[in-house]
């Protein structure tokens, strides 16, 4: 087992369709509560007996201390920061300090970024709902990459790809990132996410683009074994999947948030199950006892109880009734699908 706090310090810029972490404008954590929380997870580490780490979120370049907070995050000895790095751009480019805040991150050994792209200009701000975003996310990464930082692209498909293939293209041409990273979008019961579906993409649609897959170096080949459509799914769960048996495997990573007010949950932002109390007011050693005895939460029993899930009749019809062509990025998103069809309620409460 190992766990990982999300610490929300600041929210985003953007309000991207596909979100099912609850992105989108948000208030800012008090830089002395960020400070406080850094040290109080260090603890709870040091007191857990299997391994840690904590990222910073949802969107941290607009928080005004952020150097300051992450010069704390790469001084702790317990836990580890997992800086990820992906970033919309816009609050970064809209700092004066930005070139500063960026060699901060490098200084303290983080030095990679990235920025996911959704299409072509038009496409990419229509699905993050902000004008402006794709010319700020190409800037901020020309920046990064100016200041001395390995920059990715993330490529998130959507329908449009076949169509945006070009200009998607001269983008990576023009930035010439370390990697390109090429995801199919999941599917989580957030309840965001039935309004991106009018924008995922079929198998069909990224047969259409094989000669720039192979061009940007994606491998089409593992990326369509792990993809799953709700009609794939369909098949397997009548020749050989076990509804009963995958929501009873235990899983391996433990996910918690922290919110800005220093609430303590359990379960992945946008998918919390259980408040644990306030980190002002939790002693991480209790706190610790009760996070070393919680299962793994990744994926299944994150968001279903294992008795709510209907037999495999049930959700074959219901997968009858679903588009069959659309595209997930692998079994469980397919599955979630079906049962939100299905209305079959979940575990995540409102925080
Ligand atoms: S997907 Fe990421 S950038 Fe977009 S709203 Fe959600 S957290 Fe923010």
């Amino acid at each position: 087992m190992n766990a990982n706090f999300d610490l929300l310090v600041s929210g985003c810029n953007t309000r991207c369709a596909h979100c099912y972490v609850n992105g989108g404008p948000g208030g800012l954590m008090r830089t002395e509560d960020a400070l406080f929380c850094i040290d109080w997870l260090d603890e709870l580490a040091s007191l857990l007996p299997f391994e840690a780490s904590f990222t910073l979120d949802n969107e941290p370049m607009n928080h005004p201390d952020i150097a300051l907070i992450v010069k704390k995050a790469a001084s702790v000895g317990h836990i580890e920061y997992f800086h990820h790095g992906m970033t919309s751009g816009i609050a970064l480019m809209r700092r004066p300090d930005r070139e500063e805040v960026l060699r901060t991150y490098l200084e303290c050994g983080f030095r990679e970024f990235g920025i996911t792209v959704h299409g072509n200009a038009a496409h990419h701000d229509g699905i993050v709902r902000r004008e402006g975003a794709y010319r700020l996310a190409c800037e901020a990464a020309a920046l990064a990459k100016n200041v001395g930082a390995e920059v990715s692209v993330s490529l998130m498909f959507n329908r449009f790809f076949a169509e945006d293939a070009d200009d998607i293209d001269g983008l990576t041409e023009r930035l010439a990132p370390s990697y390109v990273w090429f995801a199919i979008p999941n599917y989580t019961p957030h309840v965001n996410m039935p309004g991106y579906e009018g924008y995922r993409g079929t198998e069909a649609d990224l047969e259409a683009l094989s000669p720039m897959l192979e061009k940007w170096g994606v491998n089409a080949e593992a990326l369509l074994k792990e993809a799953r459509t709700v009609a794939r799914l369909r098949e397997e769960l009548i020749a050989v999947l076990d509804p009963a048996e995958l929501f009873a495997r235990p899983q391996e990573e433990l996910y918690l948030s922290i919110r800005q007010n220093g609430d303590l949950y359990v379960g992945n932002t946008g998918a919390e199950t259980e408040l644990l109390g306030n980190i002002r007011a939790l002693d991480p050693a209790a706190a610790a006892g009760r996070i070393a005895r919680l299962p793994g939460n990744r994926d299944f029993g994150a968001f279903y109880e294992a008795d709510r899930i209907p037999g495999r009749e049930t959700l074959v019809s219901a997968a009858e009734r679903l588009p069959g062509e659309l595209l997930y990025s692998d079994l469980p998103s397919a599955l979630y699908r079906v049962l939100a069809e299905l209305g079959i309620p979940t575990r995540i409460i409102k925080p």
